[in-house]
């Protein structure tokens, strides 16, 4: 097996710095609020997944609860209101609305209660937590945290599935070794169904660490009861859904809702696309979502949110919110749709995917 000692290439740490300071330029020129004007929209969804006290901690994933509060911050700073998915969609049949940006955590940490919450509640901000069955009950494949465990704990990893032992005692390799498996995973979500020996090889327990990141039933309820928390839906398995058939698209969306409105017993109006759109094809799943009754569903594609979205809102956009580099100008740029513009080289500023049956919609 070919040995590596795995460094963050200069053309990564260029691009990462690159697009910290074209952010920071942006805000700071003041130009992301003329960019605004045409990608800013009514408002936005904003991205996050946990929340970590210092972000060297997990090997530069999740976002730091400082960073956390600075885009609260500036956001309020910004003249925008905090509201939930519910309000960010009313808001969007009303021109006169006030600018917005609605937050999402993903997955279902622990640390949204123990870290975020009382930075909410600050500033009376709510939140949706969208939660995979598999997360709750210990059953998921949360083979990303797998992957870093593996990095934090080993120094060498026998990365058999990529045909390479990696040798990675420093601080700087694990980090390093931790991009190359997880990008390398991106590429072909089917290699995620075959890492269970890998993490068995190095002793990493998956429900142990699940259990010990996320919040088990009781801690959902907890959490569902806390006014500015709503719980929405993950999935049941947390697996790309473009590796399944339509029968278990169905079926992983839906007993995933079940559960939760069984936990709860309320209904789930909300869903959330695992990894987005690489794990998507087209609007098959957006189809099944509004047939399984979601208000609404979203994805991780950025841009803000336009009134023309609001007829069929079940492949919205989110902003992503969650860098380690000029946090809160990333936030405010991306709020102003400044990475939408780019992404599609100053092309539209939203796309307004044709279910069937949207015509049935009101
Ligand atoms: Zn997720």
């Amino acid at each position: 097996m070919l040995t590596l000692t795995p460094k963050v290439t200069a053309k990564v740490r260029l691009k990462a710095a690159v697009k910290a300071g074209v952010s920071s330029l942006l805000v700071s020129s003041g130009v992301d609020r003329l960019i605004g004007r045409r990608y800013g929209g009514q408002g936005v969804l904003l991205m996050f997944h946990e929340f970590v006290t210092s972000t060297r901690d997990t090997l530069g994933q999740g976002c730091s609860i400082a960073d956390f509060e600075a885009i609260l911050a500036a956001l309020k700073a910004s003249g925008r209101d905090f509201v939930t998915c519910d309000e960010a969609l009313r808001r969007l049949h009303d021109p006169a609305a006030r600018p917005f940006a609605a937050l999402t955590f993903d997955d279902g940490y622990r640390s949204n209660i123990d870290l975020a919450l009382p930075v909410m509640q600050r500033y009376s901000a709510p939140a949706t937590i969208f939660v995979p069955t598999g997360m709750v009950d210990r059953s998921i494949n949360a083979w990303w945290l797998a992957l870093r465990e593996l990095a934090l704990t080993c120094d060498t990893i026998d990365m058999e599935p990529m045909g390479v032992r990696l040798q990675c005692s420093s601080f700087e390799a694990k980090h390093a070794a931790l991009d190359c498996m997880t990008a390398w995973v991106w590429q072909d979500f089917s290699r995620a169904l075959d890492l269970g020996s890998l993490f068995a090889r190095h002793g990493v327990s998956m429900p142990a660490l699940v259990d010990r990141l996320a919040l088990d039933e009781a801690g959902v309820q907890a959490a569902d009861r806390h006014p500015l928390i709503e719980i929405g839906a993950h999935t049941t398995t947390h697996r790309a859904l473009r590796l399944l058939s339509p029968d278990e698209v169905a079926a992983d969306i839906g007993e995933n809702k079940r559960y939760l409105e069984t936990l709860l017993g309320r209904p789930v109006g909300w869903f959330a696309y695992p990894y987005g759109p690489p794990s998507i094809g087209g609007t098959r799943e957006a189809e099944i979502v509004r047939k399984l009754g979601f208000r609404g569903a979203v994805t991780t594609d950025p841009g803000a949110l336009f009134p023309a979205q609001a007829a069929a809102p079940f492949l919205l956009p989110r902003q992503n919110a969650e860098v380690p580099a000029a946090p809160v100008a990333h936030a405010l740029a991306g709020a102003n749709g400044v990475f939408r513009a780019l992404a599609t080289r100053f092309g539209p500023p939203f796309d307004v995917p044709a279910l069937d049956g949207q015509g049935d919609l009101t």
